[in-house]
């Protein structure tokens, strides 16, 4: 009875592999960061080949390191970076072109006049996705343009799609699988949630061949094994989601109404809505969570805050008022509070539920008393503040009231923030002992659909708080600091011409 699943997470800046066992600890974790490029202004690409390169890498590495062999590997689970976009040839599984990473903007013009067409309705209610270039569909579209004889291929069904997981499948089944799973697809803007499948009239505007495209799978599913001269012995390949699905199956928010928020460069919030998509009027996404071999999927909606951690960099690195990101705490606590100081890090526009491209950031409420410990604590309030406004707007949507947030990410761990989150939120935050939430939740795709672990209630069971923070503050003070932050908020609007 094989004791351990293998967990690959291929994101943006690194591939990690990490080996868990039955009782979900780690046993060992290896990873390996990996060159981005960016050849124009807005442009981000990476090469596939070290992508596939440092993932296998780290995969060897954690096995050897745990003494592990692939017999006593379960099941593999795959995490990704969700978006970006890879085209490679059937036959020589060379990709075409560079990947095409989700944080592009070269189809913007295209985003843009697919809305004047009037299109993005169709989009947001097929897709649950808006129309911008983050998302795969316009990707694919512009490799099909740009890279030569890449459409004509593409139509004689000589090429294949995928994204992350979908070509790290296709790597490790030896071109054998072309396959991704239902939280990947959700976000490509070519498959209908409603459906689970890839929607016709979307591929059709776009000018996609469907002969493209990977078969969608759940997420916890046999999809097959790897080849044999991969790990020395085949292994199952059991499981694929999207980071921050995993990140949400990791978390065992089973149950709708279970909302996580990952504290990393930017905020990712998510929230099980249950078995059906519910649409969003405030402009959150609504996406695919996971399915689990025939039962049906759930839904989530998600929002996202673009700076967070960012901007506790930016004190490191441009105000150099902290050595290390921990020195923030210790900084914003040397004061009581902000002193009225508001500190809106719009540094890239602001997302859901302002969507404002055009705010940039603002410090106000500055007096003559106000000093760099002011400024430390407002910034990270203000992660807190943005992760409020999102939440006001999954509530809304949802008609779901939290029950608890429960949390992960790099900042995460400093006390101060996550206290003032729950009590800027007036609930309370959870963190969970294991901090590796997106790698963990991969885990428990795969092991579930092997059988390894037996229900999500078996796993659910798993999940333990290393610390919870109760509001502690009264919630005259809590709207009056929230209202101060609304109006900071109008300050940063509509800045940039
Ligand atoms: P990502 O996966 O987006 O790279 P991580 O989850 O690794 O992010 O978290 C890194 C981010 O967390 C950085 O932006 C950093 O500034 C921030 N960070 C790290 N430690 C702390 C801390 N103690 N307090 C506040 N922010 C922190």
């Amino acid at each position: 009875m094989p004791h351990y699943i293998l967990s690959l997470d291929q994101g943006t800046t690194s591939s990690r592999a990490i080996i868990f066992d039955h009782a979900g600890r780690q046993l060992s974790t290896a990873q390996s960061e990996f060159p981005q490029g960016y050849p124009q202004p807005g442009w981000v690409e990476h090469n596939p080949e070290a992508i596939w390169d440092s993932q296998i890498t780290v995969a060897r590495q954690a096995l050897a390191q745990a003494g592990v062999t692939a017999a006593d590997l379960a099941a593999i689970g795959i995490t990704n970076q969700r978006e970006t976009t890879l085209i490679w040839d059937r036959t020589t599984g060379a990709p075409i072109h560079n990947a095409v990473v989700w944080q592009d903007r070269r189809t913007a013009e295209m985003c843009s006049r697919l809305k004047a067409e009037g299109f993005e309705a169709t989009v947001r209610s097929k897709t649950g996705l808006v129309l911008d270039p983050y998302f795969s569909g316009t990707k694919v579209a512009w490799l099909l343009d740009h890279v030569a004889g890449a459409r004509a291929r593409a139509e004689a069904g000589e090429l294949a799609f995928g994204t992350v997981d979908t070509f790290l499948i296709w790597r490790l089944t030896g071109g054998a699988l072309h396959v991704t799973d239902v939280t990947n697809a959700s976000r490509t803007l070519l498959f209908n949630i409603h459906t689970l499948s890839w929607d016709a009239e979307i591929l059709e505007k776009l000018n996609i061949p469907a002969a493209i495209l990977p078969e969608v799978k759940p997420s916890g599913a046999v999809y097959g094994e790897t080849a044999g001269d991969i790990f020395g012995a085949p292994v199952p390949i059991a499981g694929a989601a999207g980071d921050q699905q995993a990140a949400t199956f990791g978390q065992a928010c089973y149950a709708p109404g279970l909302t996580k928020n990952t504290y990393g460069t930017g905020c990712f919030m998510l929230m099980n809505t249950g078995a059906e998509p519910v649409p969003s009027p405030s402009g959150l996404l609504t996406t695919v969570g996971w399915q689990v071999g025939g039962q049906a999927a759930a839904y989530a909606l998600e929002g996202s805050v673009f700076i967070a951690g960012a901007a506790v960099q930016w004190l490191r690195d441009e105000l150099k008022i902290i050595h290390s990101a921990p020195e923030v705490e210790a900084l914003a606590g040397s004061v009581a509070d902000t002193g009225g100081v508001y500190m809106v890090p719009a540094f890239v526009g602001l997302g859901a539920p302002y969507w404002d491209p055009f705010a940039r950031g603002t410090i106000v409420g500055l007096t003559r008393g106000a000093g760099r410990a002011h400024i430390a604590r407002a910034t990270l309030e203000s992660i807190a503040y943005q992760s409020r406004d999102v939440l006001a707007a999954m509530e809304q949507d949802s008609g779901i009231k939290l029950p608890a947030l429960r949390v992960d990410g790099g900042a995460a761990v400093n006390d101060l923030l996550m206290q003032f989150q729950a009590d800027i939120l007036g609930v309370p935050v959870q963190r969970p002992r294991v901090n590796e939430t997106t790698a963990l939740g991969a885990a428990y795709l795969a092991g579930l659909a092997t059988g390894f672990w037996e229900s999500v209630d078996e796993i659910a069971a798993q999940w333990q708080i290393d610390k919870e923070y109760e509001p502690q503050m009264s919630e005259d003070r809590r709207e009056a600091l929230y209202a101060g932050w609304r109006r900071a908020v109008e300050r940063a609007r509509g800045w940039e011409a």
